[in-house]
């Protein structure tokens, strides 16, 4: 199972910079290095498939990313999850459930596994950055559950500086 930071990290790789939307996963040798770190291929499924596990993880991603803006992206998901099955296998302490599907989706598939388990664990805690011009998500961790920002120091303080601004500009 891929860990929350994992989960994280391909939903927010897509930062603006600059006022534009970057996506650090059109960068083949960038998806590969993040397959690679979290169990998988990155490249070394051989040329077509290495190509299809990039496809899936991007596929993956985007659907996330949609769902997790409020948007209907189901769609998407259910393409990810298609003919997805959990099989069971005895062995001597019981039954171990595997997942089956074929090498270049597995890492795709665990990724919306890997969200599902957040949102089961976590109900509420992962939402988009309430900047409106950032493209980041966040996952709360905190016991009030009110953060609101990707990040303090970036869109916290930027927000903050702009409504002091908008207030001075107001005040005759
Ligand atoms: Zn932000």
């Amino acid at each position: 199972m891929l860990d929350d930071q994992a989960l994280m990290w391909a939903l927010n790789s897509t930062p603006v910079v600059d006022g534009r939307r970057q996506d650090l996963w059109r960068d083949d040798a960038e998806v590969d290095r993040w397959a690679r770190e979290h169990g998988g291929s990155g490249g070394g499924l051989g040329d077509g498939l290495a190509d299809a596990e990039r496809r899936w993880l991007r596929a993956a991603r985007d659907a996330l990313q949609v769902v997790e803006s409020g948007e209907p992206g189901e769609s998407g998901l259910r393409r990810v999850l298609a003919g997805v099955r959990k099989v069971p296998q005895p062995g001597v302490s019981g039954i171990e459930w595997h997942v089956e599907m074929e090498p270049e989706r597995r890492l795709a598939v665990e990724l919306v596994l890997a969200w599902a388990d957040v949102k089961e664990r976590m109900p509420g805690r992962l939402r988009p950055c309430e900047n409106r011009e950032c493209r980041l998500f966040l996952l709360d961790r905190s016991r009030a559950n009110t953060a609101r920002w990707c990040s303090m120091k970036t869109c916290g303080n930027r927000l903050k500086a702009r409504r002091h601004q908008a207030r001075t500009r107001e005040t005759p």
